[in-house]
């Protein structure tokens, strides 16, 4: 199975990627995840990632292309199947992941789009924290641990904010991404892989939808 799991930041693709993958084997692969760690480990990719991603602006199309191709080829998303999150978020970022695709021998099965008001989404987005531990990700008032300040799925007590969802950068990444998605969505619409899906439902109805279509795919 090999899907990509599209919407603006704040969407719920990271909290529907924890569901889907204790429910499905294939691989997440959250290019925004990958970033992160990167910047973390002060990698050369971390060096040419951290200006862009502090700002809230895309890290240029080669670079992400070029991560992406790297971890498709590798054994375990061939065996398994991919879930993409965040990627494509340009048209040239879906060109290059199909040209990746068909030299790979694969293709994509469904393309899911949870579609949120970019109003609901700075709520979203200025109340998340996540786990330091595990990387579990929680919403301090919709979606908080069940035992207040510790990890459900860690036990963890250590949580943080991430820099690019601080108020003053919020408004820039859903803007600037409202933009680019727009006309991958058309795309994958032509081909008649869009699924679009009501994300301003619980997460549970949320993500009720989204095995509803995992359920169409073989
Ligand atoms: P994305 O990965 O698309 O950027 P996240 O999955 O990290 O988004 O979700 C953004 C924030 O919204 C998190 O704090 C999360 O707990 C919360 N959240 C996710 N889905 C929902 C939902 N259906 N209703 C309310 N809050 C949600
Ligand atoms: P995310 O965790 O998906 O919100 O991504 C965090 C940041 O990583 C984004 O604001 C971008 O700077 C960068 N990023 C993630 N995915 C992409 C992508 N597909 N293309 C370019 N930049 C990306």
């Amino acid at each position: 199975m090999n899907i990509l799991l599209m919407g603006l930041p704040g969407a719920g693709k990271g909290t529907q990627s924890e569901h889907i993958v204790k429910d499905y084997p294939v691989i997440h692969i959250a290019t925004g995840d990958i970033f992160r760690e990167a910047i973390k480990n002060e990698t050369p990719l971390g060096l040419k990632a951290k200006s862009y991603t502090d700002h809230g602006n895309l890290v240029p199309d080669d670079v992400t292309n070029a991560i992406v191709r790297e971890r498709l080829e590798k054994d375990d998303v061939k065996t398994n199947g991919f879930m993409l999150d965040g990627y494509p978020r340009t048209s040239v970022q879906a060109q290059a992941l199909d040209q990746n695709l068909a030299e790979l021998n694969t293709q994509i099965d469904a393309v899911i789009y949870i579609d949120v008001d970019p109003e609901v989404l700075k709520d979203r987005l200025s109340g998340r924290i996540i786990c330091r531990n595990c990387g579990a990700t929680y919403h301090r008032i919709y979606n908080p641990p069940k035992v207040d300040g510790v990890c459900d799925n860690c036990g963890s007590t250590d949580f943080y904010q991430r820099e690019d969802d601080k108020p003053e950068k919020v408004a820039h990444r859903i803007n600037l991404q409202m933009e680019s998605i727009r006309p991958i969505l058309d795309y994958y619409e032509e081909r008649g892989l869009l699924h679009k899906i009501n994300g301003q439902q619980d997460i549970e109805d949320v993500y009720r939808d989204v095995r509803d279509i995992l359920a169409t795919i073989k």
